[in-house]
């Protein structure tokens, strides 16, 4: 790993984990979080769990799996030209996604509609929970017992009425100070990820197709360059090379305003940085066509009438769910059914945003279908 900045996270200036454990050998603070993440069970649901499309649409989209490795790809490649901590990006990266419910943004907001009543439910905040509760597997601690740094970054997100609950790593939204970095870095990584692999997506699954997007700004200038090199190509390669046109723009543009930024402002330490504004952005023009690229994928994608037909089944499944398991507890399984009585809704929603699709559909097809065992 190349030196790090005296700005960037290192065992320096860590702020270390809640219960303190003999240090690792052979790997860093940073790396055994990261070891962790990959160990833990949330991390192995990822891998059926999605994000615009259902696990059983297609064996081809991203999951949330893939999708955070590609987040951790990113971040780490800007971290090292940045001399940012690469451990540190690559756990929050992997990790950034292990509290969202099945069937992406429509079950958690349809979670979110249940636990209205009980404090509500936001994904970032069971990212966090996930890692500091609900794991179970060391002897000595609940959840990963992971470093302060990696859960300030996984934490990206949260209400100020939350924010009070949760002692060191709510602070900072109290106090409007910024996190370091590498999680300012993680959250920009997982925005060129997403946006580029759900045109990805959105095109191989006939949702979208090239004459829209050449209506996009960031989509068509990329795009035209391929056809000037290869005017004979075919249209799937024509695509990819379009999107790595695309993604290395981003990953460039993003190295170099952040180097701007950094030299301009030249904090000296950590604590520097989060009393600054944000250090890691895009640069001005690209933030716009960023923006375009977003609203273009939110009206065509997102709210795609077939996307909308899964995201409604999606909705009643999770809320049924909810209810069945609400109104009669002995249907939770044993694990979940002793927890106290006053934290039952909690409890409804932490086993609820565990399930993967897949499981979901079963889970809900076991509780309402007749016939169903
Ligand atoms: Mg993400």
């Amino acid at each position: 790993m190349p030196e790090l900045v005296r700005y960037a996270v290192g065992p320096h200036n860590s702020r270390g984990r809640r219960w303190r454990e003999a240090p690792p050998v052979g790997r860093s603070e940073l790396q055994r979080d990261r070891d962790r993440i990959i160990h833990s069970t949330a991390f192995r649901r990822l891998e059926y769990k999605t994000q615009v499309f259902v696990n059983h649409e297609g064996d081809l989209f991203r999951t949330r799996l893939t999708h955070s490795l590609e987040v951790a790809q990113i971040a780490r490649s800007v971290a090292r030209s940045l001399q940012l901590n690469e451990d540190l990006v690559e756990a929050i990266s992997l990790a950034h996604d292990l509290g969202h419910t099945p069937f992406g943004h429509a079950g958690q907001d349809a979670l979110h509609h249940c636990m209205k009543q009980h404090g509500g439910f936001e994904h970032n905040l069971q990212s966090l929970r996930v890692v500091d509760v609900l794991e179970q597997r060391y002897a000595a601690f609940d959840g990963l017992n992971l470093c302060f740094e990696t859960r300030e970054g996984i934490l990206k997100h949260c209400s100020l009425q939350n924010a009070r609950k949760l002692g060191d790593v709510g602070e900072r939204f109290i106090k409007r100070r910024r996190p370091s970095l590498e999680a300012q870095l993680a959250n920009l990584a997982d925005e060129i990820a997403y946006n580029n692999h759900d045109v990805d997506d959105g095109l191989r699954s006939g949702l979208l197709s090239i004459e829209q997007l050449a209506r996009v700004s960031i989509f068509a200038r990329h795009m035209k360059q391929v056809l000037r090199e290869y005017p004979n190509i075919d249209a799937r390669r024509l695509v990819h090379e379009t999107i790595r046109r695309m993604i290395s723009t981003l990953v460039v543009d993003l190295t170099r305003q952040s180097t701007k930024n950094i030299t301009k402002l030249a904090p000296r330490s950590v604590d520097d940085v989060r009393a600054a504004p944000l250090l890691i952005a895009f640069s001005a023009a690209i933030e716009r066509q960023q923006q375009e690229l977003k609203q273009f994928l939110r009206l065509n994608l997102y709210q795609h009438h077939r996307v909308a037909r899964m995201t409604n089944k999606a909705r009643r499944i999770v809320a049924d769910l909810f209810h069945a398991f609400m109104n009669e507890p002995r249907l939770l399984p044993p694990q979940y059914r002793d927890r106290e009585q006053r934290e039952a809704a909690r409890t409804v929603s932490d086993y609820i945003a565990g399930m993967t699709d897949r499981y979901a559909i079963r889970e809900h097809r076991r509780l309402f279908a007749v016939d169903a065992i």
